[in-house]
């Protein structure tokens, strides 16, 4: 895959990430359904079946600013999608960066890396890549004269409610005042003075998000982490970058659950995931009427909707595969991989037409 230097982005910024198939899927001899065939490009294959029962791939084109093959790393994703937006935020904007996608596709792979223990440097995330980058810029001369101090917040919302993961999880509440300023109140915001200052809170955080709960995994794909890096001159804000590992979306079409949390949940995670949308859409269009009211996520991101200086890019994270082997694919009752990767590039693809 060859990519020039980023140009300058738009404000809002789509793009897709192939994760490899991993050994299981391998093994199951599962079926790729995505290829890429070159830049903001990529290719989708639904296996089906004629009325005569012959086997075909209906192949759709989806166009995206840029296309991440298999063979992608963290750096090379960083670099055209989050990397350009760490200026904004000295310039006194906000930058947000999302990743999108169904559980298992790679979100957290391409946000926090891993932070299991296992961690390599290539394995480094957006979140720290972005760290690294504040830290380098708050040194250059231009910026050191302007005198900002960095930050750091890491919260997740789950059904709706605020926690803060770098105090015990604590539930938190969110006020806006008549200005229309949104607030959570209490919310832990830690100096930082290193990326690995920056690092250890991520620990701090990623550990606190699992813990405690019996199906730790489950349980944190229903939630969207925030974290976010900001930057102040006194007391005053200046700038603020939010990175945010939302939760899967694999349910948005399921209604054949009906545990109730579950229902309750993928409810909250639809309603939020259509707010997002449509206060993207908004701050595409420069519209006055910003929808953000819409769902919590949407409610503590305001700022990222509004405002000259703001840029958003999202990270479409694509589990590609389909149950294989290929005669099982076509039978598979309900909804699998390759259905939910067809919905997810739907999504994306109303960012794209804007
Ligand atoms: P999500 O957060 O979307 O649920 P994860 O980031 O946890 O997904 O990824 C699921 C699994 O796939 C993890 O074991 C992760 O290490 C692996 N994985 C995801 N993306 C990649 C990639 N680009 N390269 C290698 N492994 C990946
Ligand atoms: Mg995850």
């Amino acid at each position: 895959l060859s990519l020039t230097d980023p140009v300058e982005l738009h404000r809002i910024c789509v793009c897709v990430r192939k994760r490899p198939l991993n050994k299981k899927e391998v093994t199951r001899k599962e079926i790729d359904v995505v290829t890429v065939p070159g830049k903001g490009v990529l290719l989708f294959h639904e296996p089906k079946q004629k009325v005569d029962l012959t086997k075909y791939l209906d192949n759709q084109l989806f166009h995206f600013d840029y296309s991440f093959d298999e063979s992608s790393t963290n750096d090379l994703v960083y670099r055209f999608t989050a990397k350009p937006l760490v200026k904004t935020i000295f310039e006194g904007g906000r930058a947000t960066c999302f990743a999108y996608g169904q559980t298992g596709s790679g979100k957290t792979h391409t946000m926090g890396g891993d932070f299991s223990g296992k961690a390599q440097d290539s394995s480094k995330g957006v979140y720290s890549l972005a760290a690294h980058d504040v830290f380098n810029l708050l040194q250059q001369r231009r910026y050191a004269d302007m005198d900002l101090s960095p930050y750091v917040t890491f919260f997740e919302i789950y059904n709706g409610k605020v926690f803060d993961l770098l105090n015990k999880k604590t539930k938190l509440r969110v006020l806006e005042d008549e200005g229309q300023q949104v607030q959570v109140v209490g919310l832990q915001e830690v100096p930082v003075s290193s990326v690995d200052d920056v690092i250890r809170l991520i620990e701090k955080g990623s550990a606190c998000r699992t813990s405690g709960q019996t199906f730790a995994n489950t349980n944190s794909s229903r939630s969207h982490a925030v974290l976010q890096v900001i930057l102040r001159h006194g007391k005053q804000l200046h700038g603020k970058f939010s990175l945010v590992d939302l939760a899967g979306n694999e349910r948005g079409t399921d209604v054949s659950s009906n545990d109730r949390k579950t229902m309750v949940e993928t409810a909250e995670i639809n309603r939020s995931l259509l707010a997002l949308k449509e206060c993207i859409r908004s701050l595409g269009q420069n519209s006055e009427h910003i929808p953000f009211r819409m769902s919590k996520l949407t409610q503590v991101l305001r700022d990222s909707f509004i405002g000259e200086n703001s840029r958003t890019c999202m990270v479409i994270g694509l589990g590609c595969y389909s149950p294989g082997p290929w005669e099982i694919a076509m039978i598979s009752p309900g909804m699998n991989s390759c259905d939910y990767t067809l919905n997810t590039l739907r999504y994306a693809d109303r960012y794209m037409r804007l």
